[in-house]
């Protein structure tokens, strides 16, 4: 298979958890934020309704806090083996996160990752203001983004592979020929060309060999 470009979703994709569950775990508001989470994941709730309604939750939260929770964050078991072997075949890897810069950067130079785009916590007085801004703020934000990507190196969805999990990576998998949905909610699955229901990211090497 002739691959130019990689792009992965984070949440429940690279890393292993929801990163606004790590913040919400700090805060003792799990739950609450865990119910939200899910609807969008489900496609059930607007992403862009949900990601304001949970931030607004962590406002006054310190931002050294924040930081702390989204440092260190799990990675999926088979992440650095998938990452490696498509890097060394030349393929560029990108993330795609409704989640948070401070969490999605660490993971993504940790990974060798080429590019990384994801939303930013808005903080003031060393606290979180509970707004949020970024380039993964709605629905179609990561569909929008492949598109200019795609654009800028000159390719087309025959040599795209997208790999997600939920209800906001609909948009990316329009355009790439191959789409894996991963451990996946089952309102993405219909859009996918291949599922992966075991937690395993490296499984994915067997369909771009
Ligand atoms: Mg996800």
């Amino acid at each position: 298979m002739d691959l130019k470009l990689a792009v992965f979703d984070f949440d429940s994709t690279l890393m292993d958890g929801e990163s606004i569950g790590f913040l919400a775990k700090k805060m003792g508001i799990e739950d609450e934020v865990g119910e939200i989470t899910k609807k969008a994941m489900a496609g059930e709730m607007d992403f862009f309704e949900a990601l304001k309604k949970r931030v607004a939750l962590l406002k006054g939260m310190p931002v050294k806090e924040a930081k702390e929770a989204l440092s260190n964050l799990p990675l999926i078991n088979g992440a650095n083996k998938l990452i490696d072997f498509l890097k060394k075949r030349g393929i560029r890897c990108v993330c795609f996160s409704g989640g948070f810069m401070w969490g999605v950067e660490s993971v993504s130079k940790t990974l060798g990752l080429d590019a990384y785009f994801a939303n930013i916590l808005h903080h003031k007085n060393d606290m979180l203001s509970g707004e949020v801004g970024g380039y993964m703020m709605f629905n179609d934000s990561k569909g929008v983004m492949l598109k200019q990507i795609q654009a800028l190196m000159g390719i087309d969805e025959e040599v795209t592979l997208c790999v997600g999990d939920g209800a906001n990576d609909i948009s990316m998998f329009e355009y790439a020929k191959y789409c894996v949905a991963f451990c996946a909610k089952d309102i993405l699955k219909p859009y996918a060309s291949h599922i992966v229901d075991t937690k395993d990211l490296s499984q994915i090497i067997k369909i771009v060999q």
